[in-house]
């Protein structure tokens, strides 16, 4: 404060107590921080869990099918042994579900962009549904537009997934008449936009309803999963792809008539790829000597019993400490590595054998992994891994990868590294 003559005579202080601001801060960093490691807490868990469920999953889908397939089964035993089979399968399918809903939900999925060919598309995804409809006594119609053109570019695997699911969902729930697939291109004005359609004939959905299907498990009611099985997550799946991808996805709906479920997505033209297009791989190939590395008994058990009738030879380590001893001993043409061993892991173990094993230096390591994401592919690559098959497997993708990398092997005489590796 100045006086008449602006000279200062007085102080006046403000002093306010931020004390509490201050904790609310801390206290909202704080929840931040623990909401950030509670997600991905939870993320980590989804993915720990659905390898907990594979890994046995693998054993009872694989055993199920050696079991079918033994000569001279009794009827009956044939009987309950589809439907461990058909069970098990339908378990498997729940879990891949929800691994993928969490990481659509967390924003780990990305999509691969790919030419593809759109209609041929549309009509083989079609054809995929065609023996369930069949069985209904449903028509399966498919309309696509002239307008299409021939390739286009977009991640065909995941359309796949989307148009299967919308076709799927219209053959269960519809009990007569018929299931049309349209294709449309650049119909709502929107250039290199597709618009794929399904429309059943089936019961239709009420009003207040519709708006809630592409939720995360929801169903029409309660009773639905009863009579047809399913999650109540496919579509939310579906809606988390299309918008992934930059599109729209929705549906018309009147009850006791049928419904259209649509959906939009970018698919400009693109060129024809190069070279001829590439077929599934020969499953043949020369015999080779195997080491499976898994801690649990069943998977190495199934992985010997599956290989060894292709005149493979199949030795089992129960841990990546084994596995490192087998590589000393034997040279091998091929190693699958379980990622996840107690003790020594198959990451350890792939890095020692690169290292110092040396007639095994070089022998192509193929990790079997239950856990997807692409970190922990990349962690396996980046140990030395040169390839992954996912659990659970089948006998065409073990036998697949064999051929595929004993083939690109070939020429490489295992005695002659032996002998020059002992020199
Ligand atoms: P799921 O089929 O695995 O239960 P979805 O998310 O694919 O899960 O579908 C959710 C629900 O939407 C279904 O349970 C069903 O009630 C309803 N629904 C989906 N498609 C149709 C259809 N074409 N006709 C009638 N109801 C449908």
């Amino acid at each position: 404060m100045r006086d008449e003559n602006g000279v200062p005579f007085e102080m006046v202080t403000v002093m306010r107590d931020v004390t509490r601001r201050k904790a609310m801060e801390t206290e909202l960093a704080n929840a931040r921080v623990a909401a950030d490691a509670a997600a991905s807490a939870k993320s980590d868990f989804l993915a720990n869990m659905s390898h907990e469920l594979r890994t046995p999953l693998t054993g009872v889908i694989g055993f199920s099918n050696l079991l079918s397939e033994l000569p001279g089964l009794p009827s009956e035993a044939q009987m309950f042994v589809d439907r461990i089979s058909t069970g098990s399968q339908a378990l498997l399918s729940v879990i891949n579900d929800i691994l993928e809903f969490s990481k659509l939900d967390a924003g780990h999925l990305k999509l691969e962009l790919q030419p593809f060919a759109l209609s041929e598309f549309v009509r083989s995804t079609a054809e995929l549904v065609s023996i369930q409809a069949r069985a209904k006594g449903l028509a399966l119609e498919v309309v696509c537009t002239p307008e299409a053109p021939e390739w286009v570019q977009g991640d065909a695997a995941r359309l796949r997934q989307i148009l299967l699911n919308l076709l799927n969902n219209a053959v269960k729930f519809t009990a007569e008449g018929q299931v049309t697939l349209r294709l449309a291109y650049g119909a709502s004005g929107a250039a290199g936009q597709m618009r794929i359609e399904v429309e059943d004939t089936g019961p239709g959905i009420a009003p207040e309803m519709q708006a809630r299907l592409f939720q995360r498990f929801s169903q029409v009611d309660g009773s639905i999963s009863r009579n047809f099985g399913g999650t109540g997550l496919g579509l939310s799946i579906c809606k988390g792809l299309v918008e992934l991808m930059g599109g729209t996805i929705g549906l018309v709906s009147l009850q006791g008539v049928g419904s259209v479920f649509w959906f939009e997505a970018p698919a400009p033209v693109a060129q024809a790829p190069n070279g001829p297009i590439e077929l599934a791989p020969v499953v043949e190939g020369r015999q080779a000597r195997i080491l499976v590395v898994d801690d649990v008994a069943v998977n190495r058990e199934l992985v010997r019993i599956l290989l060894t009738p292709f005149g493979h030879v199949v030795d089992e380590a129960p841990g990546g400490a084994e596995a490192v001893e087998a590589c000393l001993r034997s040279v091998y043409d091929l190693i699958f590595m379980d990622v996840h061993t107690p003790g020594v892991d198959g990451l350890a173990a792939t890095r020692s054998i690169r290292a110092g094993c040396l007639p095994n230096a070089s022998t192509p390591i193929i990790a079997l992994t239950a856990l997807a994401g692409e970190d922990r592919l990349a962690a396996c690559f980046d140990a030395g891994m040169d390839d992954y098959t996912p659990k659970p497997f089948s006998l065409v993708e073990l036998l697949t990868k064999v051929a595929e990398w004993t083939a690109a092997r070939e020429g490489n005489d295992p005695t002659q590294v032996l002998s020059t590796a002992v020199e």
